[in-house]
């Protein structure tokens, strides 16, 4: 028999999906050129020409070694650079031993996920405005996801919310800095005050709660914004990191877990990753890209056409009438609907070419994300389209 839930979730395309669909439909109806399209989180700035090189290089003179297994866990050399850039970037020793390389972001929270969920209707709280695939990967680990609302003053924890959420059944929290899709970067006073709380309801509780630190957009920083590296500050930390936005390789699936060493059971939780990874079968992560993370974990692409996109759109959205919360970093803009049904509002923009993902995907009202990873002719060619949208909604 077909498993329904899986069928519910393959045959349910996400809303961020479906309004890219559509775009494409729309773009053969009317002109790629009156499509506006504001959906994919895909980076718009190639990968670094040095890397493209090495890329070229190693399938010409390597074939054989580039293109097969490595270890589960992945090549010693590649951990080992992962360890030294983090020591020198941020002044913290990870351990080689406790890290994990996965296909991005996405299979290294579901292995995660998998590690630390032992029984059904085990807890993981994340902050709203959330990354709407959370509910899936916790949900197939067999836990529940509560989300505490946003804090819709500066897009960082809810305190009030998150106290009332965290509960005896509490495995972990993720925390999505800089965030998608409001761009906020959580402070480092937020970082302080929320590893306090937790330590004391891990007290209270006797067991672990993890910090899971999803941290696709951690190089992507604007106006001297610093992001706080969570092992710092909080020993149940794990990060689940992705070279998807840093390098610009999402369709790559590179990235990986770092237990941090100072996690209580280190050693055990790091077997249980491997064993959550054997499990669903990853086997390990692509071989060519451990390969370039291992000579270019220092290299970021160059992140400046992200910053010029959301200065533009900011400067034009606020002249005509829309307020924007302000990105810190990745490259999203999350902009207020004038209305508080921000489907209603996406749809009337959709009759425009302009194609917005409404925020009830992300778990807040009101409000609707542009990706602003797009090329600058998309930004500047929107405006009539915006204008449009202005005219109808708040003059
Ligand atoms: N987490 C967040 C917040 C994301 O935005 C994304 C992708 O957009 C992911 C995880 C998954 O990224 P990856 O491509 O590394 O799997």
């Amino acid at each position: 028999m077909i498993n329904k839930k899986m069928y519910e979730l393959g045959s349910n395309r996400s809303a961020i999906r479906d309004l890219f669909e559509y775009g494409k439909t729309l773009a053969n109806k009317i002109g790629k050129e009156n499509v506006f399209d504001f959906t994919l989180g895909n980076p718009s700035v190639p990968c670094p020409n040095e890397v493209n090189e090495y890329i070229a290089n190693l399938v010409l003179t390597d074939a054989v070694s580039t293109h097969g297994y490595t270890s589960a866990q992945g090549d010693l050399a590649t951990r080992e650079a992962i360890v030294n850039y983090n020591a020198r970037r941020y002044g913290f020793t990870l351990d080689a031993n406790l890290i994990y390389m996965t296909c991005g972001a996405a299979a290294a929270l579901t292995i995660v996920l998998r590690s630390i969920i032992s029984n059904e209707g085990e807890e993981v709280v994340a902050f709203a405005p959330y990354f709407p695939e959370y509910k899936v990967f916790v949900e197939n680990a067999g836990g529940t996801l509560k989300v505490t609302p946003a804090d819709e003053v500066n897009f960082e924890t809810n305190f009030d919310m998150l106290k009332k959420i965290v509960s005896p059944k509490t495995q972990a929290v993720i925390i999505n800095s800089p965030n998608n899709p409001s761009g906020t970067v959580y402070s480092e006073e937020t970082i302080i005050k929320l590893s306090k709380f937790l330590n004391e309801k891990q007290a209270e509780y006797g067991h672990p709660i993890y910090l899971l630190a999803d941290e696709p957009y951690r190089e992507i920083l604007f106006d001297g914004a610093t992001c706080p590296f969570l092992p710092k500050y909080y020993d149940n930390t794990i990060i689940c990191y992705s070279y998807s936005k840093a390098l610009s390789l999402p369709g790559e699936r590179i990235g990986y877990i770092a237990i941090s060493p100072k996690c209580e059971n280190a050693s055990e939780l790091y077997y249980a990753v491997c064993g959550a990874g054997r499990s669903l079968g990853y086997v390990c992560a692509p071989s060519l890209f451990q390969k370039v993370v291992a000579k270019y974990c220092d290299v970021t692409s160059n992140p400046q056409i992200y910053k010029d996109n959301r200065d533009e759109l900011i400067s034009m959205l606020t002249s005509l009438g829309f307020s924007c919360v302000n990105p810190k970093g990745a490259f999203y803009l999350f902009m207020k609907s004038p209305i508080s049904d921000a489907k209603e509002f996406s749809n009337y923009a959709k009759t425009l070419g302009l194609l917005l993902v409404p925020s009830d995907t992300f778990g807040v009202e009101g409000y609707v994300r542009l990706a602003t990873c797009v090329s600058k002719e998309t930004v500047v060619n929107s405006k009539p389209a915006f204008t449009k949208l202005a005219e109808k909604y708040l003059k």
